[in-house]
């Protein structure tokens, strides 16, 4: 049985391979069991009933012994998928090569793995030594050296209240330490995802990373390109959405990640107008994280990569192109160089699509122009991009706070607004960033980020063949850049974009 340890033995060093666990009572711990949630009391309670060995593990235990409220809970057992699965109403198996199970308790779902073994010297790799299957159960002293960093490798059984740590992960939560679990070179070549995700728990955590952990990071990170684009946008999200983004991308860029890892990191770091917009747009994601508020991926990545689209929509309109399609061209081709590294699902491109789109029609403010932008399905996401815009100085605030005025005005004084804009002040002009001028404020729209998920519907037509005011003569005299085509890709015009 598991041996009990005083506490006075938690000074011996950690990160030490171990079968035996140091057991931590409710005293030694400090965790306060009404932050474990009821439903992974439920999972554990009935699995221990069935004969089996349950705990909540990973981050959840980690978030606990910080004192912070887990977002989710996992657990691990050594039931196999099929006896978990017979014990609850709702359960569902899922994955081929490694299976765990998802018990949902309403809207709330609990993810139950059964102890792995640790990646045998035989498992499947690729020629990287990036380990492709290794799907095997084992001990819960295996499943443990097997996790990625000490802080994430404990077990929490809620009926005794006991934590078992095997790997002095206590110790570095004290400490505030990210190490890693058994040798670093090795731990990142299996999976080099781990080195982007100790980058996210330094910043979200705010601990330092333990230097023989951090130190092949530099050398290991073009492992990263090895890693399927949708594991390394999983993982992108989850920085960005960390709540510490701002943190975890400084944090990328002194660990040396951004480089080739991200091309849009690499670009939008490496630009001042670039970079005051992206953390202008970070910040307030991070506000909203913190407040609880939901954020929404395709907002987030149209700010991220916003310059990128902008240079290659300049370039078109200079090679002779109109605004509108050169900005779908520009919009095609940003979205497709990421796809490479980064798989963007069809849904968030479609968003980031919409958000840019609008831009153009911000600047319309004649007619029934901004009355059929306000009914746009994600006109709020794309009202907030543009004030985005206009804090970075990147167009002239003037425009943004037209459009606060018209979004919040009644009937009558639309129309005052609508008619005062057609006659001079604020009609059409041509984005301050191009002719050089920049308005300067840093103000945050206070809801950019709401998560514009109304629907999958977009006007995106209306985009590609706008309304004939304005734009009829030139549509007549559109020149099309060679190869320039709606989903082709790499047709910037040479040497522009
Ligand atoms: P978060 O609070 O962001 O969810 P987490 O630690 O719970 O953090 P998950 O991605 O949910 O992160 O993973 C759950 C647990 O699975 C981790 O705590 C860790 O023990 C283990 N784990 C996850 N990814 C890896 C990996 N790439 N290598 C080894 N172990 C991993
Ligand atoms: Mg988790």
């Amino acid at each position: 049985m598991i041996k009990k340890f005083i506490r006075k033995i938690l000074g011996v060093k950690s990160a030490r391979p171990s079968n035996e666990p140091v057991v931590l009572g409710a005293k030694d711990h400090g965790i306060d069991p009404r932050m474990v949630s009821n439903n992974a009391i439920r999972v554990t309670s009935t699995l221990q009933e069935a004969g089996y060995e349950a705990f909540v593990v990973g981050g959840a235990v980690r978030d606990l012994l910080l004192g912070v409220k887990p977002k989710d809970f996992d657990v691990a057992t050594n039931a196999t998928p099929e006896q978990v699965k017979r014990l609850f109403r709702r359960a569902f198996i899922i994955g081929r090569r490694f299976q765990i199970v998802h018990v949902m308790f309403g809207q709330d779902l609990l993810e139950v793995t059964t102890f792995r073994g640790t990646a045998t010297d035989n498992a499947p790799k690729d020629e990287h030594g990036r380990v492709l299957r290794d799907n095997t159960f084992g001990s819960q002293a295996e499943d443990a050296e097997r996790r990625d960093f000490t802080i994430n490798a404990m077990y929490y059984n809620p009926a005794t209240q006991e934590v078992l740590d095997y790997h002095g992960g206590i110790e570095d939560i004290r400490a505030k330490t990210l190490r890693i679990i058994g040798q670093p070179e090795a731990r990142y070549r299996e999976d080099p995802v781990r080195m982007l995700r100790v980058v996210r728990f330094a910043a979200k955590l705010k601990f330092s990373i333990e230097r023989s952990t951090a130190e092949p990071i530099g050398v290991m990170a073009p492992l990263i390109d090895n890693v399927p684009a949708a594991r390394v946008f999983d993982e992108m999200l989850k920085l960005l959405t960390s709540g510490q983004a701002l943190a975890c991308l400084q944090q990328l860029r002194k660990e040396g990640l951004h480089h080739g890892l991200l091309p849009m990191l690499d670009v939008v770091l490496e630009q001042p107008m670039g970079t005051k917009f992206v953390t202008l747009a970070l910040d307030s994601t991070d506000k909203r994280v913190m407040a609880g508020k939901t954020v929404s991926p395709g907002f987030l990545f149209a700010s991220l990569l916003w310059h990128q689209v902008l240079e290659k929509w300049q370039a078109y309109q200079a090679a002779g192109e109109f605004p509108i399609p050169a900005l779908h061209l520009a919009a095609d081709e940003v979205l497709e160089s990421q796809t490479e590294k980064l798989a963007i699902q069809r849904k968030i491109g479609s968003d980031m699509r919409d958000i840019w789109a609008m831009q153009p029609r911000f600047e319309r403010r004649n007619g029934k122009n901004p009355y059929k932008l306000l009914e746009h399905l994600r006109f709020r996401a794309g009202y907030d991009f543009l004030l985005l815009r206009c804090a970075s100085g990147e167009i002239e605030r003037e425009l943004g706070d037209w459009w606060t005025a018209f979004y919040e005005a009644d009937e009558s004084m639309r129309a005052e607004l609508v008619s005062s804009a057609s006659s001079g002040a604020g009609k059409k002009k041509k984005p301050a960033a191009r002719r050089g001028r920049a308005a300067a404020s840093d103000e945050v729209p206070a809801d950019a980020h709401a998560d514009a998920d109304e629907g999958d519907e977009s006007d995106d037509d209306e985009f590609l063949n706008p309304p004939p005011e304005g734009e009829a003569p030139a549509r007549k005299r559109r020149r099309r850049p060679r190869r320039g085509r709606r989903s082709g890709g790499g047709n910037a015009p040479a040497g522009e974009a």
